[in-house]
């Protein structure tokens, strides 16, 4: 599994396949174990994730890993990625943008088979609802729930999330963030997770 992830990464790290590839400083690929048991996907790389070639090292980042504590749990538990892997300067992804970027995500996902899977805002949300066929509603409908997905290669539960980013930028979306997170904790204790949540 680890030869697979890591041919992954290599290559992302030298992709040029949309024209996201011209501005960006270093790729940004996820990390987390390769075994983990959550994925987490974010939207793409802001400007301190594209100097550092990680995911959330900015801001957003740094809410994510209180957020994260909330539920128990720490960085070095989960996986965490995003929809695309070069830099958006603007923070807005392109349906090109998109299209051309989720196969490397789709792998990742084939390759390590979590049994969760987070969604860090809306990008995220519509992009594995369409593609796990889940009917889509309004972030507001849908965050903090958990949708049951089962492929042939894949058993999970889908679990939408406000990004951390607009929790930064509306302040009232805070406290709700922070009890979904909460509230993922409580699904994630040993008894509710061997019971299959
Ligand atoms: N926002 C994201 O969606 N992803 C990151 O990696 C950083 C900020
Ligand atoms: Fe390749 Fe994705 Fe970067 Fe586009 S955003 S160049 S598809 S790695």
């Amino acid at each position: 599994m680890r030869d697979k992830l890591s041919g992954l990464r290599r290559q992302v790290e030298s992709c040029r396949r949309c024209k996201l590839w011209e501005r960006r400083n270093k790729p940004v690929f996820g990390e987390g174990p390769e075994d983990a048991e959550i994925v987490l996907v974010g939207l793409g790389p802001g400007y301190h994730e594209n100097l550092e070639g990680r995911p959330f090292v900015g801001a957003a980042g740094k809410l994510l890993n209180e957020l994260l504590a909330l539920a128990g749990l720490k960085r070095g538990d989960v996986y965490i990625t995003n929809v695309v892997k070069c830099y958006l300067p603007d923070n807005k992804a392109t349906d090109e943008g998109i299209r051309t970027c989720t196969p490397y995500l789709n792998k990742q996902i084939e390759i390590i088979k979590p049994k969760m899977i987070v969604l860090l805002g809306n990008v995220a949300t519509n992009y594995i609802f369409n593609r796990f066929g889940l009917q889509l509603a309004s972030m507001r409908n849908l965050h903090g729930k958990a949708f049951s997905v089962s492929t042939l290669f894949l058993q999970t539960k889908i679990i939408p999330m406000y990004h951390p980013a607009a929790a930064l930028r509306n302040p009232d979306l805070k406290d709700v963030v922070r009890n979904d997170w909460k509230n993922l904790g409580e699904w994630l204790r040993p008894k509710n997770m061997s019971e299959g949540l």
